[in-house]
């Protein structure tokens, strides 16, 4: 059977999906569960967008062995500078070139003709090929290009040494046919084809991003580009673990097969809703919670007889575990230990100090701790390792005779900050005391409780989007305590904010 790449972008064209944008040390945390997962390539970022994407890239080069890891370059010498200087050092590493070339991207976008275009392709991957051997060369908006052109293109791109040629539908308009035809054509006629690996990046807008992505395969692709959850630019990219379980589960037809470990599917995708805060759809095809479901009697009693009746893959295969173990006061580091590498979350010794410290102090207002608990444990307690504005104390009264008033203490960049005032509900005292003292003017324009589990004692999990300039940011925050999982989904939002470039 022939190996599929997996070119994993949940960090770069993920990261860029509305409300999925995370910090350097997220992305490092994500990076390390995609390591585990298996995938070939991980595209870290996107080096001369900005310092922290620089940073994040340079960071997860260095820490994280195992896949390839890409920076994006746009076909421009300080793209490609820049992406070389983050990835310098590290083990395994390459370079990912684009320009568009579609009649309508070259003109509007770029004012440039297509000899221009042609030009500035070969000179980027000559660039990039001087620092690395592993260039990929892609050619935006592939999908509504004209096919002769692409051939040229894509011929001179190998001929400047690209090793990976990608055909991007960027705007998700393609149908499965369409692509299927493209790649059997460029695989024809294309430069030396057979010395190179084609490759596709699908958008979802007409929902066809896997759709596209397993056609493109069949016509000899043999790298994919897509994202965990499928998050991505609005309709997202084509999800990782829908293309992974169709070739695993119709091995014989595809006859193809890929690096990823399935069992590490769900918790991958745990750890990046956890991380974004950006939950996933319940009827999503292998992650949504409603995916391993069976409601109606007919089936459960068919599943119960014999589980194959309505289930083409079990629930284990992509790491869902059955037991609910749950744990509480008593239970025990190792324990912990073994729960959390379940979920994703591999701690080094100092981590699994501070992670064990405030489950114990969780367990003591709480009789059973959940899985979902300890996922927000955990990736609060990652946010706030690199926060510059840190909540320190809250107290809230209120009641059906009197103002709500918070008094609240904030540590802001080392600096302790005490401060009162009052509000509409214990809620909105909270949070309008520490609009007052951060000083951040910013609408808020959605707000939400959720709990956790079941139970009075469950944990709120609060999720908050606030807008500054045009743009939003979801925060989010869970506590025993509804206002102050408030004050922490607010105080998140304010962090995030204040990261962005
Ligand atoms: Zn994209």
């Amino acid at each position: 059977m022939e190996k599929v790449r997996i070119f994993d972008t949940t960090l770069r064209d993920g990261e860029q999906s509305p409300g999925c944008s995370m910090s350097t040390a997220e992305k490092l945390v994500m990076a390390k569960q995609l390591a585990r997962l298996g995938v070939d390539t991980i595209e870290a970022g996107f080096a001369n967008s900005s310092g922290e994407d620089f940073e994040s890239i340079r960071m997860i080069g260095q820490e994280v062995e195992g896949p390839m890891i890409v920076s994006l370059a746009r076909a421009r010498k300080d793209d490609i500078d820049r992406s070389a200087e983050a990835l310098q050092g590290a083990t395994n590493w390459g370079i990912h070139t684009f320009i568009a070339s579609s009649p309508l991207h070259m003109k509007h976008k770029l004012q440039m003709d297509p000899g221009e275009v042609l030009k500035a392709a070969v000179k980027a991957v000559e660039h990039a090929k001087q620092y690395t051997s592993n260039v990929e060369f892609s050619a935006e908006d592939a999908s509504r290009s004209e096919p002769t052109f692409l051939v040229e293109l894509f011929s001179a791109a190998v001929k400047a040494g690209a090793t990976i040629l990608n055909i991007p539908d960027t705007v998700g308009y393609t149908m499965p046919d369409e692509i299927y035809q493209l790649v059997a054509r460029l695989k024809n006629e294309v430069y030396q084809s057979d010395q190179v690996m084609f490759s596709v990046h699908c958008h979802n807008d007409l929902g066809m991003a896997v759709a596209n992505s397993l056609a493109a395969l069949r016509a000899g692709a043999r790298q994919v580009e897509c994202t965990v959850n499928g998050i991505g630019e609005r309709a997202g990219n084509a999800a990782l673990e829908e293309i992974v379980m169709s070739l695993a589960t119709r091995q014989q037809y595809y006859n193809l097969t890929c690096n990823v470990i399935g069992e590490q599917i769900y918790p991958s995708s745990r750890l990046l809703s956890q991380i974004t805060g950006a939950s996933v759809q319940p009827n999503k095809a292998i992650v949504g919670a409603n995916a391993f479901a069976h409601e109606a009697g007919i089936h459960q009693d068919g599943v119960l007889k014999n589980a194959l009746t309505y289930e083409i893959m079990t629930p284990q295969s992509v790491g869902i575990q059955e037991n609910n173990l749950v744990l509480g006061k008593h239970s025990g580091r190792h324990a912990l230990a073994n729960r959390l590498e379940s979920r994703g979350f591999y701690l080094n010794e100092e981590e699994l100090n501070e992670v064990f410290e405030k489950f114990k102090h969780l367990a003591d207002r709480k009789k059973q701790i959940f899985d979902e608990d300890l996922d927000v444990i955990v990736t609060q307690g990652v946010r706030q390792q690199q926060d510059d504005y840190i909540l320190d104390s809250l107290t809230v009264s209120s009641g059906t005779h009197m103002i709500p008033t918070a008094t609240v203490g904030m540590i802001i960049h080392g600096e302790r900050i005490k401060k009162a005032a009052f509000g509409d509900g214990p809620v909105d005292a909270a949070l309008n005391t520490i609009k007052e003292i951060t000083n951040i003017d910013c609408r808020l324009i959605a707000y939400s409780v959720k709990s956790i589990t079941g139970g009075t004692d469950a944990q709120g999990k609060v999720s908050v989007t606030i807008e500054k300039d045009g743009m939003r940011i979801t925060g989010r925050g869970a506590d025993t305590d509804i206002v102050t999982a408030s004050a922490l989904a607010f105080i998140n939002s304010i962090n995030r904010l204040s990261r962005m470039p």
